[in-house]
This record gives C-alpha cells, sequence and structure tokens, in this order.
C-alpha cells in the first residue's frame, strides 16, 4: 500500500452521447469527491472522456465541462474508430498521469459506486480489478442470452476471459504499462488484459439501464466484436475446419468402399442422383465456410501487418 492517496483516473469512451455525458461526470465528481475528502484517494484524480469521434455535440459538451471543473480532461480522436480504440486512447492519455485508472461506459449502466470498492481493493494492492455483473435485468433477453452463449463459445475456444465483465475495470500504472506493449490492431481489450497477468480481483455490481439516448451497439457491431473476440486469440476455430475436412474424408472413404463391395455384391444400386446433389451443396458450403474462416485470419494478418497506427487523437485538453 502506498503512502500518498493514489491518482486516480476515470475514463469514459464517448460515441454521440451529449444526453448523457453531463450527469455521467456530475455522478463520477461526486464519487471521486466523496473518495478524495476521506483521503482514500487523491485530489489530484480526474476524469478522461475520450469522444470517439462523435457526429453531435459530445466534444462540445466535454469543453464546456472542462471549462467550469479542470478535473474533467478530455481528447478527441480524429474519427470514430469504435469504443476498444477510444477506450485505448484513453488508458493510454492516462498512463504516466495517474497510479491507477478506470474504465467506465458513459451511460452509466455499470453502478459507479464499485468505484469506490475497485480502489480499495487496488490500495489492497491488487493491480487489475474486474467489475462483474451481479445480474443483467436491465439489458434485453437477446443481450442477455447472447451475451452469455458469447462468453461459452469464447471459453470452449481457449479465449481467456472474466464472466460477465465487460470493460468496467481498474487497472494500475503498472498494468497500464504492459498494456501499452500490446501493439495489435484488432483490439478485444477483454482478452488482452487477462493475459497481462498481474495480481487481480473482482468486484460485483449491478447493471443499470442506459440513463438516455440509445446503445451504439447495434446486432451488427455485436457480431463482428465477438468475432473479433474469438479470432484475435483463438486458432481453434482454423484447426476445427481441418478436423471437419478430416473428418469428412474418412467419411468419403468409407461410403466409397460401400460403393464397391455394393458393385460386386449386388446387382441392387440406388440410383443416387439426390443424394449426389445432396452431398456435392454439403461439400460445397463446407468448403465456402472453411474459406471464410481461413479469410478472416488472412485479413487480421492483412491489417496487422500495416502496422497503422490505431487511432489518432485530434485535440486534448489536459491542464
Ligand atoms: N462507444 C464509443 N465508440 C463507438 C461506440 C460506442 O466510444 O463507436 C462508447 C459509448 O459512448 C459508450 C460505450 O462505448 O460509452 C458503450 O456503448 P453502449 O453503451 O452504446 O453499448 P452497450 O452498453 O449497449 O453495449
Ligand atoms: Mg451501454
Amino acid at each position: 500500500m502506498q503512502n500518498t492517496p493514489p491518482v486516480i483516473s476515470i475514463v469514459i469512451p464517448c460515441y454521440n452521447e451529449e444526453a448523457v455525458l453531463a450527469d455521467t461526470v456530475k455522478e463520477l465528481t461526486a464519487v471521486l469527491d466523496s473518495m478524495a475528502s476521506k483521503g482514500i484517494i487523491s485530489t489530484g484524480s480526474y476524469i478522461l472522456c475520450c469522444d470517439d469521434g462523435s457526429k453531435d455535440a459530445t466534444w462540445q459538451v466535454i469543453e464546456t465541462l472542462h471549462k467550469s471543473d479542470k478535473k474533467v480532461k478530455g481528447i478527441s480522436l480524429a474519427h470514430n474508430r469504435g469504443h476498444q480504440y477510444a477506450l485505448l486512447a484513453g488508458l493510454m492519455t492516462s498512463r504516466g498521469r495517474c497510479d491507477a485508472a478506470i474504465s467506465i461506459d458513459a451511460d452509466l449502466q455499470d453502478d459507479p459506486s464499485a468505484i469506490i470498492e475497485m480502489v480499495k481493493k487496488f490500495n489492497d494492492g491488487k493491480e487489475i480489478v474486474y467489475g462483474v455483473r451481479r445480474k443483467r435485468d436491465s439489458d434485453t433477453w437477446f443481450k442477455r442470452t447472447s451475451a452469455r452463449k458469447f462468453y461459452n463459445l469464447q471459453k470452449k475456444m481457449g479465449v481467456d476471459s472474466i464472466y460477465d465483465h465487460a470493460d468496467y475495470r481498474l487497472m494500475s500504472a503498472r498494468a497500464l504499462d504492459l498494456l501499452a506493449d500490446y501493439g495489435e490492431s484488432n483490439l478485444f481489450l477483454r482478452g488482452i488484459i487477462p493475459q497481462i497477468g498481474l495480481c487481480s480481483d473482482v468486484v460485483y455490481y449491478d447493471r443499470r439501464a442506459r440513463m438516455a439516448g440509445e446503445s451504439k451497439y447495434p446486432l451488427s457491431k455485436m457480431l463482428s466484436f465477438s468475432i473479433d473476440g474469438i479470432t484475435s486469440f483463438s486458432a481453434r476455430p482454423m484447426r476445427m475446419v481441418f478436423f471437419i475436412g478430416l473428418a469428412l474424408m474418412v467419411a468419403d472413404i468409407l461410403v466409397a468402399l460401400y460403393v464397391t463391395i455394393s458393385i460386386f455384391c449386388s446387382d441392387h444400386l440406388e440410383a443416387g442422383w439426390a443424394s449426389l446433389i445432396l452431398s456435392v451443396w454439403f461439400l460445397g458450403s463446407l468448403i465456402l465456410m472453411s474459406i471464410g474462416i481461413i479469410g478472416e485470419y488472412i485479413g487480421k494478418i492483412f491489417i496487422e501487418v500495416k502496422q497503422r497506427p490505431r487511432y489518432a487523437v485530434r485535440d486534448i485538453l489536459f491542464d
């Protein structure tokens, strides 16, 4: 445990969040102030809003908040890169400027009072503290079920992730330094951070409904996020394709054997047109699927080898 209270940075990725941001910042400021007044955290703790190239007045809201309270800092990305990149930009901006960073969504679906417990665990020596949802009543049935299925699928595919944990977590300065060494472009922070290791713990909280505005994660984004979550960490789908191919080849040999034996042993042979066409279609679809999975990986390699910057910062308010 350190002697001086730690400087905490609260990182909020924001995309078109003008409707909620002011309230969110107010609520989080209250949490920080109450902890600072008790001497749990430093009075130099701050909130960093990362505008992910919003099309609405999010950045103007951040500028106004910053003007009236210097505890509210901001960065804006040059264009919309997505939640994970906005979060990374915020974490990397906080790196070297805090003792621990806590990431939380702008809609405050994740209960901010868990921050107090996270900081307590950090002060007790934990370097990464994961916020885990106790229940998700506020989410739609579809979101709940699909999230659960996805976690299970990830586990089966050998991806190490924390069950029912989104991106609500505390990371120490050392964890942020280690995260900076992960240079990959296909970002799936929930998979990367457990790989960092270090001493970690979890904090349970209740997930609430979005305060205002709409979810920025429509089904299409959720799907591509899920595919990234598996293919960025596990080569198992490719291996599965190989084994399916192998199994089919064995089946093929057995059928060929059966046909050969039937030719010699019986004079009655099926016309076989339907089964032939069916198997052609079946194999065709399997081949296309396999190419798709392999393409997914080759696409990832293609993006990684270019080593393009993962985000570009347009403005920064940090004084
Ligand atoms: N977000 C972002 N860039 C995007 C989409 C979302 O920075 O392209 C932010 C958004 O402002 C919010 C967080 O990511 O703070 C989570 O988004 P949202 O609440 O819409 O997702 P959900 O909770 O519905 O999964
Ligand atoms: Mg949300």
